[in-house]
């Protein structure tokens, strides 16, 4: 079969653009992904779509749809079209939610193997994902958060340690460089290194640990930035390093730890011999990916002993740690309370927007824009010049910018206006990541340590996403965890096209703002100062019991 590529330029394919632009979104995912062949389009098992006869048959619907119906999906299968109104979002998505006390790695693994469930990430099965890059502003403004509290405001001369070059954790080698930082990448799987190269995204390859720790050395005494892809197991490499001696000042991972079935890859195994151990005896292989990635851990624990600066980047690898016996694996912090959680007390988010036409120009313009229009914003402005210079586009052009509430909807009315007026070559894709605000409830990663005890509470995302379709968006979806995450999580997802009509305006004005003050209220309810800040200084409109 033919590789799929999303669709460019002004055609239509389907009635209306609406309808064009999320085919164009399920497209690019695809055209992004991992493993287009299996419709995986990263975190080890995030797919777009159930199988291929489902994706064929979501694409026939799109084509065919009108703007009063809507499509329903099922776990990445299109179950149903409804007679709606053309206000109604044109597709709803639920996607791998299990009932509480059957939502384990367990049951999901047989529920998929029966071919009724897929784990669609966050972004994978809701046509979000728009490559590594819609990452990594978040890795970008981590590293910076932490360059800001404990290095003096640079990371230059210093030295990151991290493993997984991925769909999302490819993103990283990029955002250090971006900090300034020498950066060691550790990845076991070759193609995946080769592919970061070609992308853009990474600097240097080696699978000689000696060379790569003096790229990072030489890099360091220069006060230079660096990025080296280390081919080799984590596993293995961590621990060599705490044996050398050797303290990164800041450590991370960002392998499929999630998952010990198909994400993350045992020390000593081959690429091929997970696959015949998943086979043959798939417990071995659980148990040995478990093992190996707790040995990664302790050396994770020694390294922040010895004052690296230590952090889970939202894998699960604290968690799988913990179940193998690493009692103090939560003593390492979640990236999100520790660097992230004021931001999202704002609704300061990855909010994203992709260029449907193909267009380059369309993104460089909004850039412009931008930078004219949100001149006072630091966050955003610095942003922008930084991608501009450093971020290749993947797919359809597309741009990640960590907007608040207001901030999101100001800029999307005016690119809808710019689209009315002929001043972009096509409409735009406004979407974000289910990673933001009051989008996802995962107690091990969004969640962790709220103020209130609220953690495990999945009201919020279903309710974000429930005003999401009451707000007009095009496309909603509601996600649980697979997989590894199993049980774990929950998240919402909203995309909204801005096709240049009134309807579109409106569209955009209440999901965007209905979308960030969720998120302020509910950090506003856990007692969060800076979200009732938010709520004062921007009116949102909170109920006080
Ligand atoms: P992916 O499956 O596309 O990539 C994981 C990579 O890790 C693969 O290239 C694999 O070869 C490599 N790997 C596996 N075991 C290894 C080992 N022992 N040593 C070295 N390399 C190894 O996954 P992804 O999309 O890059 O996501 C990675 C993880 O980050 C997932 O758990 C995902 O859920 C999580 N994630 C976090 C965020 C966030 O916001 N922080 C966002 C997206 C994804």
């Amino acid at each position: 079969m033919e590789r799929i590529k999303a669709f460019r330029g002004s055609d239509l394919r389907c009635k209306g653009w609406r309808q064009e632009a999320l085919l164009r979104m399920l497209e690019n995912v695809l055209e992004n992904g991992e493993n287009q062949k299996e419709l995986i389009v990263y975190a080890a098992l995030g797919k777009a779509a159930r199988n291929w006869s489902s994706y064929h048959a979501i694409v026939d619907c799109l084509k065919n749809l009108n703007d009063d119906e809507t499509l329903v999906i099922q776990s990445g299968k299109p179950i149903g079209i409804f007679k709606t109104h053309p206000f109604a979002p044109i597709i709803i998505m639920a996607n791998c939610n299990l009932v509480g006390k059957w939502a384990t790695s367990e049951h999901f693994y047989d529920l998929q193997e029966k071919g009724l469930i897929i784990w669609g990430g966050l972004t994978a099965a809701a046509w979000q994902y728009i490559g590594s890059q819609g990452v990594i502003q978040g890795t970008y403004e981590i590293f910076s958060t932490i360059a800001r509290m404990h290095f003096n405001g640079s990371l230059a001369g210093r030295f990151i340690l991290t493993a997984g070059l991925g769909g999302m954790g490819g993103a990283q080698p990029l955002a250090g460089v971006m900090a300034n930082a020498a950066i060691l990448c550790v990845e076991v799987n070759e193609a995946r290194i080769d592919k970061r190269i070609e992308v853009g995204y990474l600097q240097r390859k080696t699978a000689d640990v000696n060379q790569a720790l003096s790229w990072i050395d030489e890099a360091r005494e220069k006060g230079e930035s660096v990025s080296v892809g280390l081919l080799g197991n984590a596993a293995e490499i961590y621990p060599e390093l705490v044996k050398r001696g050797i303290t990164p000042d800041i450590v991370t991972d960002q392998t499929s730890a999630h998952d010990l079935m198909y994400g993350y890859i045992p020390a000593g195994y081959s690429l091929d011999d997970v696959k015949r151990v998943r086979e043959q005896e798939p417990e071995k292989l659980e148990a040995d990916a478990r093992s190996s990635i707790a040995r990664e851990v302790e050396a994770m624990l020694e390294f922040k002993r010895r004052g690296s600066i230590v952090f889970d980047n939202g894998n699960n690898i604290r968690t799988q740690a913990f179940q193998h016996g690493v009692q103090d694996a939560f003593t390492i912090d979640i990236f999100t309370e520790a660097f992230l959680r004021p931001l999202f007390c704002r609704a300061i988010g990855p909010f994203r927007w992709v260029a449907l036409s193909g267009d380059p120009n369309d993104i460089h313009t909004i850039d412009r824009y931008i930078l004219e229009e949100f001149a006072e914003n630091e966050i955003a402005t610095n942003w922008i010049r930084l991608a501009n210079q450093y971020v290749p586009f993947e797919g359809l052009p597309a741009r990640i910018g960590w907007f608040g509430h207001g901030e999101r909807t100001k800029l999307a009315r005016a690119v809808n206006q710019m689209v009315s007026e002929g001043k972009l070559s096509g409409p735009i894709a406004f979407s974000r990541d289910h990673l933001d605000a009051g989008a996802m409830a995962h107690p091990n990663i969004m969640t962790e340590r709220m103020k209130d005890g609220s953690d495990a509470i999945a009201d919020w995302p279903l309710l974000n996403a429930m005003l999401n379709c009451s707000s007009m968006a095009d496309l909603v979806t509601i996600h649980s965890g697979g997989g590894g995450y199993a049980g774990y999580m929950t998240s919402a997802g909203v995309t909204i096209v801005a096709d240049g009509s009134a309807e579109a305006d409106m569209r955009l004005k209440h999901t965007l703002d209905n979308d960030t003050s969720i998120g302020v209220l509910r950090y506003a309810d856990a007692g969060y100062e800076e979200a009732l800040d938010e709520v004062n200084k921007k009116g949102i409109r909170r109920v006080v019991t």
